[in-house]
C-alpha cells in the first residue's frame, strides 16, 4: 500500500525494522504503476540504430547520447557511409555524447562486424532467435555488454531482455531482489529469471524513474515510497532517520 503522507515517526513505529518481506517484481511493478503510470511496450523496430545509440548513451544522459546520435546520422545517412568514414571525421559529430574518441572506434568496430558477419545491417533476424542465443550474438560484438545487448532485444524488438542499469540495479539491491555484492552485469540473469516476459518493460521502466525520483543514490526519499513496506534498506535507512 502506498504509504503517502505518513510521518518517519509513526511509520517507523508500525513497520518491523528488517523483518520486510520481500515483494515480488509483480507486487512492485503494480505499486510502482499506481505512482507513475502504466508503462506501455512500444518496440520501435529498429534494432541497428538502437545498437548505436545505445553505444553513444554509456557515461551519459539520454539527451546528451540523443543529441549525439541526431548528429552521426544527419552527416552519414547509411550504416554504409558511417563504416566507411575516418574516425576521425566521426568524433565531432558525437561530441555531444561524451568519450567520442572512445565511442567512434567502438562503433565503427561493431558496424564493421556486423557488416563481416551478415553482409547488411539488418538485425531483425535476432528478433526470431532463441532469447539466449540473440544475448550471446550481440555480446560477441566489440564493446557490447549484457546492459547494452538487452536494450536492442527490449526496445527494438519487443523481446523480454532485461536492462540493468545504476538505477535497476540499485533500487533491486535495496529491496533485496539481487545480494549486495552482486554487480550490475551479474544481476542482469538474476533478475530476468524473477521476470514473467510481460513483466520485463514495465519493470525496468518503473525502476528506472522510481530510482531517479525516490530511491536516489542519495538520501532516497523512503517515507514517502509505496514499496517501503517491502523494502529491507528502507526501513533500515528509516530507523536511522528516526534516531
Ligand atoms: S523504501 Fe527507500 S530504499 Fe526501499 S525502494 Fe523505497 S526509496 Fe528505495
Amino acid at each position: 500500500m502506498p504509504c503517502g503522507t505518513t510521518s518517519l515517526r509513526s511509520r517507523n513505529a508500525t513497520v518491523p525494522r528488517r523483518r520486510a518481506k520481500r515483494l515480488t517484481p509483480a507486487e512492485i511493478v503494480d505499486r510502482l504503476s499506481q505512482l507513475y503510470g502504466e508503462p506501455v511496450w512500444r518496440p520501435h523496430g529498429d534494432p541497428m540504430s538502437e545498437l548505436v545509440l545505445t553505444i553513444l548513451s554509456q557515461n551519459t544522459s539520454d539527451a546528451n547520447s540523443g543529441r549525439a546520435f541526431m548528429c552521426v546520422r544527419s552527416r552519414f545517412h547509411t550504416w554504409e557511409d558511417l563504416l566507411a568514414a575516418d574516425q576521425e571525421e566521426i568524433v565531432p559529430e558525437i561530441q555531444a555524447g561524451g568519450l567520442a574518441r572512445v565511442k567512434a572506434p567502438r562503433i565503427k568496430a561493431i558496424l564493421d562486424q556486423v557488416w563481416g558477419r551478415l553482409g547488411s545491417f539488418d538485425l531483425m533476424f535476432l528478433k526470431d532467435k532463441p532469447l539466449e542465443e540473440a544475448k550471446a550474438w550481440l555480446r560477441s560484438l566489440p564493446g557490447v555488454g549484457p546492459k547494452t545487448a538487452a536494450c536492442v532485444l527490449m526496445f527494438a524488438l519487443g523481446r523480454p531482455a532485461l536492462p540493468v542499469d545504476t538505477h535497476v540495479h540499485r533500487v533491486a539491491q535495496r529491496l533485496g531482489l539481487v545480494p549486495a555484492k552482486v554487480g550490475a552485469a551479474e544481476a542482469h540473469d538474476i533478475l530476468e529469471a524473477m521476470l514473467a516476459p510481460g513483466e520485463v518493460y514495465p519493470f525496468h521502466i518503473s525502476l528506472i524513474k522510481h530510482g531517479r525520483r525516490i530511491c536516489r543514490a542519495q538520501r532516497p526519499s523512503c517515507e514517502r515510497c509505496p514499496l517501503l513496506d517491502g523494502c529491507p534498506a528502507g526501513q533500515t535507512f528509516i530507523g536511522v532517520q528516526s534516531h
